[in-house]
């Protein structure tokens, strides 16, 4: 008895000029689930983000939220429909402080609201204590921490998150970890980019590696996180 498929991905083609970044990748995100998206630098991450987020179009293929197909449907339709992205490289505002970028992730509801701002406080302390300090003067993993937090505040139901780990030290990417976790124990569905596969695999339920526009493999995070191939090619062994 598996949950119903929240997001598909049906042979998605994606293109840039004449060069094909995605070569018709199908991928299924189940509601309740953490899926992992790994890959080495330029296999199409962030681009299969991107696309369902509505800043990219397919050439070829569908986007699919709850069954309807949503390719075509811009960004910020997109947020409406519940789809929240934390993007690559932690794009926070910088010279807004903590709350005001908090506040900028609950602009498509009528003011901000409380209960939202609290559970993101709740999440994320460290947050709660920098809540009038500049976001630019925030260390990278409070950036990290403010991205996601922002994108929650849109209250999605799946939360898109574009290698969380990057530049981070190994304890705060423990820490981030943890909250993703518990962000997806309160109830939302986390579509995981990273090149961090330990650790992105340790969380997650299920996993595709990505290679050079097409899905190599797919299986049981535990699967993945134990062949031979995936321990080679994206955990530094053999
Ligand atoms: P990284 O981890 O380095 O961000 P990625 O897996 O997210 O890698 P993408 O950023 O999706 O990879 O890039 C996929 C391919 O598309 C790469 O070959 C990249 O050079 C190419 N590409 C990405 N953006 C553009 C663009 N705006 N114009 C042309 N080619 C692009």
């Amino acid at each position: 008895t598996e949950a119903p498929a929240m997001l598909e991905l049906v042979d998605l083609q994606v293109f840039y000029g004449a060069i094909q970044a995605l070569k018709g990748i199908n991928v299924t995100v189940r509601q309740g689930e953490v899926v992992a998206l790994l890959g080495a630098n330029g296999a199409g991450k962030t681009t299969t983000l991107r696309t369902i987020s509505g800043l990219l179009q397919p050439r070829h293929g569908e986007v699919r939220l709850g069954g309807e197909r949503i390719d075509g449907v811009p960004s910020h339709k997109v947020v409406e429909l519940g789809i929240g992205q934390s993007p690559e490289g932690r794009r926070v505002f910088p010279v807004m402080t903590v709350l005001e970028n908090l506040e900028m992730g609950a602009y498509r509801f009528k003011g901000v609201p409380k209960d939202d701002l609290e559970r993101v406080l709740d999440l994320f302390p460290r947050l709660a204590e920098r809540r009038t300090q500049l976001a630019g003067t925030l260390s990278g993993g409070e950036q990290q921490m403010l991205a996601i937090g922002r994108a929650l505040m849109g209250r999605p139901n799946l939360l898109l998150l574009d290698e969380p780990s990057m530049g981070l030290a190994p304890l705060i990417v423990q820490q981030i970890f943890e909250i993703i976790k518990e962000i997806n124990d309160q109830g939302t569905t986390v579509l995981l980019v990273e090149q961090n596969a330990s650790q992105a695999l340790q969380l997650a339920d299920r996993g595709y590696v990505l290679e050079t526009g097409a899905i190599v493999m797919e299986d049981d995070a535990s699967a993945l996180l134990s062949d031979p191939r995936v321990r080679a090619a994206y955990l530094g062994e053999g």
